[in-house]
This record gives structure tokens, C-alpha cells and sequence, in this order.
């Protein structure tokens, strides 16, 4: 059998080869994404989260970052991430059932300078018991903008995510804003963030929500994370 399967291009028209498994993969995220995203749920205390059934995978990120454009993105609906967008919805875990095969959970955005102390109370009381105490928590996406650099606040949740052993698996947003030869760079620094981090997945994705690079890699990441 021939050990490329596919021709695809990427966002700049190149052609890249692909072997089987990267077209499968490719494909799987295609599918699964191609399913019905919904809102289930919205939790604000750890006792109103919904009970754990199938594998989720949670978005976070610094306030801005992107997140809400890149679930957008990702599951090709406009508004997606909309109903997470009335007010208070920093302090509240939003779930999305997609396809009945895998939970999305929407985190809220940490580190904005003008949050409040009580946010950031939340990001280390709901958030971190959430993340430390889900079983069926697969994976966190960890959203960083390509085009500033990484914050303290980022290294916090990262550490974060080392103590309570949940994988993370680092996305550079906004691809698009930063000339190839800086995303190269970043994606380098990505890298060496994730080797250094104990619960960081070593591979990193570089999206746009923008252009849409990288949003079939990252659902074909996702996908190896459903049922
Ligand atoms: P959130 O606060 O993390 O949910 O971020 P949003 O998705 O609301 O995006 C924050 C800002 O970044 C908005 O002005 C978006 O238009 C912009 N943005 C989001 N994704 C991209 C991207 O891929 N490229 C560029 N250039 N801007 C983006």
C-alpha cells in the first residue's frame, strides 16, 4: 500500500503529502466535528458541574486570547461560544455535547489585568478543583497568543496543570498576525515549554482562527480523545 494518502493543502496552497495515518487522523477530526456541537451546561460551583459521562477536552487562555473564535472555528458554527459571552461568564465552566462522543468544555479566560480578585480566586477554587477532580477530564487545550509573549499567568496555569496531572497540549493562537519566520519561533518556544512541563502533550498546534491553518490538526487531535 502506498504510504501517502492524500495530497492536502495548507492555508498558504502548498502541498504537503500526508501519510495514511495523518489522513485518517485528519479525517477523524473532519467527522467529528462535522457532528452537532450544543449546549448542555453552565457551572459556577463545583457542586452544579454535570455528572461525568463521556471524555471532555477543556479550552483555556488568557482573556483574549482567542478561545471563543477558536471554538467557533473548530466546530463551524458562528455562535458558538456565544452563550458564554453574557456577563459572569468568567466565573462559569461552560459544556458542549458534540456528536454525543466527546464534551467540550469552555474554561473561563484567566489573567486579564483588570479581573478582579475574586476571578482569579476562581481560576485557583472551581477551575483547579474541576481540573484535579475530573476523571473523565482527556485533555486541556492551552491557548497562547503567537503573537506576544508568554505570561506569568500562563506559567501559573501550567503548573497547574502539572499539580493536579491533567495533560495539556499547548495551541498557538492568531498565526496569522506574525510573519512564518516569528511562528517559528514561537512554536520552537512552545515546544520548549512543553518539554519542560511534566503534564504537557509534546506536540503543539499552530492555529488561525482567521485563515483557518491548523484547525484540521487540532481537530485531529481532538478526535483521537473521543469515544
Ligand atoms: P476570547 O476572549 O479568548 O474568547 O477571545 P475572542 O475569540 O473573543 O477573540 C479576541 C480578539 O482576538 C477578537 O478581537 C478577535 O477578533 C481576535 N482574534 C481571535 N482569533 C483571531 C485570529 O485567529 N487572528 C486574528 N488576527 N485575530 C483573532
Amino acid at each position: 500500500m502506498a504510504d501517502h494518502a492524500a495530497d492536502a493543502s495548507d492555508a498558504t496552497g502548498a502541498c504537503a503529502h500526508l501519510t495514511d495515518v495523518e489522513a485518517a487522523l485528519l479525517d477523524a477530526g473532519r467527522m467529528l466535528f462535522a457532528a452537532e456541537c450544543r449546549f448542555v451546561y453552565a457551572a459556577q460551583r463545583l457542586d452544579q458541574l454535570p455528572p461525568a459521562a463521556g471524555p471532555e477536552v477543556a479550552f483555556a487562555g488568557r482573556s483574549n486570547v482567542g478561545k471563543s473564535s477558536l471554538l467557533n472555528a473548530l466546530t463551524g458554527r458562528r455562535a458558538l461560544a456565544r452563550v458564554s459571552d453574557t456577563p459572569g461568564r468568567t466565573r462559569q465552566l461552560n459544556f458542549f455535547d458534540l456528536g454525543g462522543r466527546l464534551i467540550l468544555v469552555d474554561m473561563p479566560g484567566y489573567g486579564y489585568a483588570r479581573a478582579g480578585k475574586a476571578v482569579k480566586q476562581d481560576w485557583q477554587g472551581l477551575m483547579f478543583d474541576y481540573l484535579r477532580g475530573r476523571a473523565t477530564l482527556r485533555r486541556v487545550m492551552l491557548l497562547l497568543d503567537a503573537r506576544i509573549e508568554v505570561k506569568d499567568a500562563d506559567v501559573a496555569v501550567m503548573e497547574l496543570l502539572d499539580r493536579a496531572a491533567v495533560t495539556f497540549q499547548l495551541v498557538l493562537t492568531k498565526a496569522d498576525g506574525v510573519k512564518a519566520s516569528a511562528s517559528e519561533r514561537k512554536l520552537d518556544e512552545a515546544r520548549t515549554l512543553a518539554r519542560a512541563h511534566p503534564a504537557a502533550h509534546p506536540d503543539v498546534v499552530v492555529t488561525s482562527s482567521e485563515t483557518g491553518e491548523g484547525i484540521a490538526e487540532l481537530r485531529a487531535a481532538i478526535a483521537t480523545l473521543a469515544d
